[in-house]
């Protein structure tokens, strides 16, 4: 495959957060596009229109980890939807090869790429987004995905946390559209013995993230 694919999706780098992954000082890797169209989407830019953002380059990424990576324990991968980035294992072996721990948001609905990266060991922990209810799938994802496909998707994916407890944690958004009874639908959705996670809607916004000239100042004199 050509990975030059994978790394043009390379749209956004945050240097530090304390609350993307709680307890792992970590920097934010965002990668552009996704499969849905959620309404409420926080970052519709870097989903649905990646080529005007701004490009991070590998040569860029890989000097920031290697100036930075004593300082922080563990790299998130967000986006849009990093799992539907084609050859994003390229990307992930980059990050891996800063020794340090990897987190990726997933919205869930391409359970084979989660697969494929849990069986390589490059994902450590997958934080999944389990938008609501089932039947609500329609309206959550502007109609990108049916009430059967999200059962679906999202049945393979509880049959892996199952299998693999310590690698996944779920958290619903409460977005206009759900009440508290789905937030409790969701709840007795997840497998036995994990919890929920919530977190309040917030409206959208662009995230704070770097682009390349900005990565490279904040790095140094950084070499392509
Ligand atoms: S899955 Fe996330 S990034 Fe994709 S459209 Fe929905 S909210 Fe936006």
């Amino acid at each position: 495959m050509n990975t030059d694919l994978a790394w043009n999706h390379l749209r956004g780098l945050t240097p530090l957060s304390l609350c993307d992954w709680p307890g792992h000082p970590c920097c934010v890797v965002f990668l552009g596009g996704c499969n849905l169209r959620c309404p409420t989407c926080h970052n519709g830019g870097l989903a649905w229109d990646m080529e005007r953002q701004p490009l991070i380059t590998q040569a860029t990424l890989r000097a920031f980890l290697s100036k930075r990576k004593r300082w922080l324990s563990g790299v998130t991968v967000t986006g849009g939807e990093p799992t539907g980035v084609p050859g994003v294992g390229a990307i992930l072996h980059e990050l891996a090869v800063s020794g340090l721990p990897i987190k990726l948001d997933t919205n869930a609905m391409l359970p084979e790429a989660v697969e494929l990266m849990l069986e390589e060991g490059l994902v450590s922990l997958f934080a999944v987004d389990v938008k609501g209810p089932f039947a609500k799938y329609p309206a959550l994802t502007g109609g990108a995905v049916d009430e059967a496909a999200a059962r679906r998707n999202l049945s393979r994916i509880f049959a892996l946390a199952e299998k693999r407890p310590e690698a996944f944690f779920f958290r619903t958004t409460k977005v206009p559209l759900l009440d508290e009874h789905d937030i409790d639908t969701v709840r007795g959705m997840l497998p036995a013995g994990f919890s929920l996670t919530t977190q309040d809607f917030k409206p959208p916004r662009r995230p704070d993230a770097l682009t390349d000239t900005e990565a490279r100042r904040t790095t140094g004199n950084l070499v392509n």
